[in-house]
């Protein structure tokens, strides 16, 4: 069984990043700038967004946070993004999700610039990835299927389970995973309403669990020498824990890793990743390289 180590392969990404960009110094251009949104005042949210923040200087861009307040409206938070959507200093920015309740947040991702989306969230962006045009693709489908190119793991061909069918992981996950130039693979989907779920993993060669329910899958599920790609990450008490809880992936680690031929952990796995992903996409937007 090989662990598939995210942390590490974020990292040697984003060294490279942060060489492409002494690069464009070097030639006059300008740094990558990424803004983030953040309303309100979310555990989750807020240590996301340090992260980024964390993240984008490693790369060597420039990075700013909009701070709005839980109370904020729907109307002054898409005005906000109109101002970020004309900055000409930004090339991408994101909206920490989820929103307060009282804001339609498709409406809010509608009102994006999507030349601006670096987390490939905006329509224009999952329809012209779904018909494998170039656009931002969403930032943890984008992580795993770079885990898989850089660990070499074989797609073309295989059957794959998702696990989960959300806008932001399941369905771009299945996307990428069916397109011929990432997974060619050959792809089912599953959600809370699919009765043959176990047996659909059991016949998987690779496993991808994004459902948000600690410990689902367990090794009566997984077949021997499968493929398994955790996304879960579940915030679960934990007294021992220094805040009080610990991260917990979808996957039932300790029996099903002996089984596999590869498998992400909890943490450090998909989730540096993704972040990874995202400075990927802001390199990309200061590029230009899908303005059309
Ligand atoms: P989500 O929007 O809540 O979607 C969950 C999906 O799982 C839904 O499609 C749901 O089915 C399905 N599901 C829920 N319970 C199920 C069950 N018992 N059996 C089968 N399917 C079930 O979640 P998400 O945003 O995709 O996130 C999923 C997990 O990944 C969460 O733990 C989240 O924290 C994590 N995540 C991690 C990263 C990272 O960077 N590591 C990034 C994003 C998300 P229905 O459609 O039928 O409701």
């Amino acid at each position: 069984m090989t662990l598939i180590d995210g942390k590490m392969t974020a990292a040697a990404i984003k060294e490279e990043i942060k060489a492409e960009v002494d690069q464009m110094i070097a030639a006059g251009m300008k740094r990558p700038h990424l803004a983030a949104v953040l309303v309100g005042h979310d555990g989750g949210s807020e240590s996301y967004v340090k992260n980024k923040v964390i993240a984008c200087e490693k790369c060597g861009f420039k990075s700013s946070l909009v701070r709005m307040e839980e109370d904020t409206t729907e109307e002054q938070l898409i005005d906000c993004i109109k101002q970020l959507n004309e900055d000409a200093d930004v090339d991408g920015f994101i909206v920490q999700l989820p929103l307060p309740k009282h804001i339609d947040e498709q409406k809010v991702i509608n009102a994006i610039d999507h030349h601006k989306d670096v987390d490939g969230i905006h329509p224009m962006n999952a329809g012209r990835m779904a018909l494998g045009q170039p656009s931002f693709i969403s930032a943890t489908p984008l992580g795993i299927i770079t885990l898989l190119k850089r660990y070499n793991i074989p797609t073309s061909g295989k059957k794959c389970v998702i696990l989960g069918r959300s806008n932001i992981v399941g369905k771009p996950m299945a996307q990428l995973m069916m397109q011929k130039q990432y997974g060619d693979s050959t792809v089912t989907v599953c959600h809370s309403h699919s009765a043959t779920l176990k047996d659909e993993c059991r016949q998987a060669d690779i496993i991808i669990a994004a459902i948000g329910r600690p410990d689902f899958v367990t090794a009566d599920m997984v077949k021997e020498g499968a493929v398994v790609i955790d996304v879960g990450t579940t915030r679960v008490p934990d007294p021992s824990a220094k805040n009080g809880y610990r991260l917990n992936g979808d996957v039932k680690f300790d029996e099903v890793a002996p089984k596999c031929s590869y498998i992400t952990p909890v943490p450090g796995g998909v989730g540096p990743m993704t972040i990874c992903s995202l400075m990927k996409n802001t390199l990309a937007a200061a590029k230009r390289e899908y303005f059309s």
